[in-house]
This record gives structure tokens, sequence and C-alpha cells, in this order.
């Protein structure tokens, strides 16, 4: 009997699914073990018969967690001025879980609470001082024991990692295979092992510069286009737009409202990919792991439903879904890959530098390799804070409640999302809306998704436009530029031959709002399938030949309220 994979979605039979192998028919794949003798963290799958025996030395091993990562040198010698100790560990395999170090094998509660004992100038100082001596003699050596005895489980995952790659890409053509290519860790795997399994080092690879990138990731970023002259790599980015010009107009971005993710990388991305394949169905590979996050594991291996994805008309395949952290540094590590020296910094992951989703020691770290930009930041947010009338703007900012902002109390680009109307007093199901700004042709194309427009109907003295309705070609609604007393630029609309007035006006109303609020995020772009919506510099337009009247853009499923400013910018009454 024939039924679905929940890890991957592609079709199996009773036997488990072909395509994930064993791998993927269980929760938690692996343990990790730890030799004494070899001083280093075993990789054993759950269950294995030999899990307590080091495949190095034969040797008695320990169970010590369920992943690990290295602690490169650099991060240790940072852990180890915070403990007052420089140098102590130069010569002990250091690795770390969560917020574990481990040190030859025993694990050590360290710093959490010390990163505000020091200053990070300080520190700096400090690191500077014992840079020389700090050498990577010890670590290479251990990494190098690491890698040996943990070969067998290296191959086996490759393996399973190719076998996936090229069962999925079968029906794609080698030209519609694209790799997501972030800077991080699971990126830069993803793209090697796809580049392998696919025998094809001219791969497409999208890098979405979300401006606010680490400078490390820019620099592995050119390193990597220069030793994979083949590779096909496109950088999407949005110049448009300035963080902080933003952050001042609507607020900065919080755990709750990221603006930021549509506006400097999903939409800057969707582009890229509309430019290349304008009518294509593409595969992109991506380094998405199910063990990252509780939001990431609802996700499947190979998914093809677009909602989730933010972009259209492709499937996505993450061939490291059940990767652990330990399995990604075991490939980099043995492949001899280049990567990302943020992770040498002790980063756990890369991304903007100013997310609200970083955690303490990922700010404190910024704090202490980029001072300027982290000291910029932090000067913005508290002069934000006090703006929208916060007691303490200091420890608002410290203690990260600004994370935790929702809506747009105390910003002025509040008022651009209340819509504000009249019932006209001389027709019937007529609304008049106040508009924060003057009519022009941007504002009739927001009508297009609820039919065609049809200006030759409307009368002329009045500069009435007319949209009916696509299959009756029945007027359905009349726009006319309108004075109304206490308003200064007004539109009235009037709804006809529909069943559902109300209905329809609440979604006029939508499209009210984005005439007046819209920040130019790039949602709408980046939700349109038949790539009808467009940003340009100033405006938001559609296009009525591309346009299907789907009204995806109108919808609540996809825009609370019409417009992502909704979300961003409304307030408590
Ligand atoms: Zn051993």
């Amino acid at each position: 009997m024939s039924t679905q994979c929940e890890i991957c979605g592609q079709q199996t039979d009773s036997n488990g699914c072909k395509y994930c192998g064993d791998v993927s028919s269980g929760e938690a794949t692996i343990e990790i073990f730890w030799c004494a003798d070899c001083n280093i963290p075993i990789i054993k799958a759950v269950g294995s018969i030999d899990r307590n025996i080091c495949p190095l030395c034969n040797g008695n091993t320990s169970f010590v967690s369920v992943d690990m990562r290295p602690v490169f040198p650099e991060e240790r010698l940072l852990i180890e001025i915070l403990s007052g100790k420089p140098l102590e560990y130069l010569n002990k395999s250091v690795w770390a879980s969560k917020n574990r170090y481990f040190i030859d094998g025993k694990s050590t509660p360290l710093i959490t609470d010390s990163y505000r004992k020091k200053s990070p100038q300080k520190i700096s100082e400090e690191m500077e001082l014992y840079k020389e001596r700090n050498t990577y003699t010890f670590f290479n050596e251990n990494i190098q024991r690491f890698i040996k005895a943990n070969k067998t489980r290296l191959d086996y995952i490759c393996h399973e990692a190719f076998c996936f790659i090229e069962e999925t890409s079968k029906n794609y053509s080698q030209e519609c295979i694209v790799t997501s290519f972030s800077g991080g860790k699971d990126s830069t795997v993803t793209a090697d092992l796809t580049i392998r399994a696919l025998g094809n080092p001219s791969l497409v690879h999208v890098f979405g510069n979300t401006t606010l990138e680490f400078p490390s990731t820019i620099e592995y970023a050119q390193r990597y286009r220069e030793n994979n002259p083949l590779a096909i790599f496109k950088t999407a980015i949005n110049k448009e737009q300035d963080f902080y010009k933003v952050c001042e107009d609507i607020g900065p971005p919080g755990r709750m409202i990221r603006w930021c993710c549509n506006m400097f990388k999903t939409g800057p991305i969707t582009r890229v990919l509309n430019s290349i394949y304008p009518d294509k169905e593409i595969l992109t590979f991506y380094g998405i792991r199910k063990c990252e996050s509780v939001t990431r594991s609802k996700y499947r291996r190979v998914e093809d439903d677009a909602e989730s994805l933010k972009i259209h008309r492709q499937k996505v395949a993450s061939p490291v879904f059940l990767w652990r952290d330990i399995e990604i540094w075991l490939y980099i590590l043995s492949e001899d890959l280049d990567f990302n020296d943020a992770y040498r910094m002790g980063y756990d992951r890369v991304g903007c530098w100013c997310c609200p989703n970083n955690t303490l020691k990922a700010q404190f770290l910024s704090q202490i390799y980029m001072p300027e930009q982290s000291e910029k930041w932090r000067n913005f947010l508290i002069d934000f804070a006090r703006k929208i009338g916060k007691p303490d703007a200091e420890n608002y900012v410290d203690s990260g409640s600004w994370k935790a902002r929702q809506g747009g109390n105390g910003v002025a680009a509040a008022n651009d999302i209340k819509i504000r109307y009249t019932n006209c007093t001389t027709e019937n199901n007529a609304k008049v809306y106040e508009l924060n700004k003057p009519i022009n042709d941007s504002f009739f194309e927001l009508f297009i998704p609820f039919g065609i427009m049809a200006p030759e109907l409307g009368r002329k003295l009045i500069k009435e436009v007319i949209i009916i309705d696509e299959k009756t070609k029945v007027p359905i609604i009349s726009i006319q530029p309108f004075a109304q007393e206490g308003y200064e630029y007004s539109v009235k609309i009037r709804t006809m031959n529909v069943k559902k007035h109300d209905e329809l006006q609440r979604t006029v109303g939508y499209q009210i709002k984005k005439y007046n609020a819209c920040r130019r995020c790039l949602k709408c772009e980046s939700l349109c399938k038949h790539g009808a919506i467009s940003m340009t510099k100033n405006d938001y337009r559609i296009d009525s030949a591309k346009c299907m009247h789907c009204k995806m853009c109108v919808s609540t499923k996809n825009l609370d309220g019409g417009c992502l400013m909704e979300r961003c910018l409304k307030t408590k009454v």
C-alpha cells in the first residue's frame, strides 16, 4: 500500500521511505559518545550494537550528548578570557552543545552570566594579546582523530544525501536546479553535496544578501565565488531600501513583526528567481534542518506547498534535513571545506546581525567583533524606545524587551493603516475614503484584482473609473475622485450588481490601506503567482495583462488586514 512519507512527503510503501532511507525512519537518529582515550566524540546511530565501542581504539565510550559542535580556538580563547584563564584549554578537546561546553568530555558550565562582567573592548584587547600563541595545532590533530573515528557515519549520511538529491532532481533539467546560499554552515554543506551529487560545478547559486550580514559572511561569499569559478552565482539584494530609514519610519523589527524578512530576504530572492525563471518550475536545494527550531520542524524534507515558503513555482528540498550540528561539522571538516569565520568566533547561527531572534550570546559577540555597528544599533533602539515613550529606554533595550514589541504604538506611521471613511449620503453602497496623498494611476490599478478596468464606461466629467466583473462583464465598482469636507484627499467607491456589498467594500478597504500604508516590503510582489504586482521606486503597480484575478493579494489568508503593515503598525485601542 502506498502512503506519503511524513518526513519527505514522497510516496512510499510499507517498507519505509526509499527516498529518506533509514536516516529518517525515526526521530532521534544519533547519540554522541565520548572516547576518553582518543579524547573525541563518536557519533552512533540510536540503538546500534557497538554504540559503546570506539572505532579507533576499541576502548569503551560513554554517552555525552545528543548533539555537539566543535569549539574553534578563537571561541575557546574567548571563554578562557571570560573565566580569567587565557590558553588554559589550548591542548584540550573543547566542544559545545547549546549552552554547555565540554572540555575533554566533561560538561562544564561556563560563562553565560559572565558576559556582562568584562567590557567588550577589554575582551577584544586581551584576545589580541594572546592571538599569536592561540594556535590550531592541537585543535587540528584532535579534529583529524574525530574525522577518522567517524568515517563510517560520514560515508553513510553522504550516500543517503546523494541518493536523495539524485532522486529528487530526476524530473528537472540541470538549469532549473538552484541552491540557496546564505553563507551559513548548512547551506555550505548543501551546496557542496548538490554539486557533487549532480556532478555539476555550474550549479546556479542564489545568495540572499540582506544588507545586514556579518562582515565575515560577505567575505566568505566572496571567497566562495573565487573558489567555485564555474558556479553561476546570483546575489539577491534590495538596494532600494535603507534598513535604518525603514526602522525610523515603522519601528525596528520584533520577533513577531519581522517585516525585514520580506523586504530584505524573500522579496529580493523571489525577484531574482522570477527574473531567471520567468515561467519555469524550479527545484531549490536549501539547508533547512528539522532540529533547528520548532517552526522549522513543521517543514518536510521536500516541500512544494508554496504557502509556507513564500516563493512560488518552486519545490524546495533539503538534503541535510535530518543532520545534526555534529554531522554538518563532520562533513565540513572532513571535506576540508571553507566556511564562514563567524563560527570560529562562536556564533551558533549566521544571519542578520540585528535580528530580534539572535541570542544574548550572539549580541555579546557582535559587541566584540563589530563594535561600531552594535553601538549604532543600540543607540538607535534607545532613541526609538524614548520616542515611543518607554520609561527606562536603556534597560528596555539591554534586557532585550525591544524584541517583544508588537504593533505600532507610538509610531506616527501607524495612522496610515487606519481606514477612514464616511458613508455616502446620496448613493447606496458607496463610501468616501480618506487618502493620505493625491490619486495617481497606481491607485486605479489597485482595483484590477477585482475585475477589468473599463474607464470608457465611467462618466468623464467626474473622472469616474468603472471596474467590470471579468466573467459577466457587468460593472461592479465605481471609483470617483471626490472632495469631502475634512479630508484633504478622498475617493468615493460604490459597489453595484453584487450580492455581498459589505464584503466587497471590506476588500476595497484593504486596497485603500495599501495605497496609504505601502512601504514596499515586497510581500505582495512575492505573493503574486502571475508576476502581476511590482514595486517601482515609489509605486505599487499591477499589470492588467498579467493579473488573473485570483485575489490572492486581497485575501486575509495571505495578508492580515490586506497589507503586511497591518501587523507591523496596528495599535491597541
Ligand atoms: Zn578511542
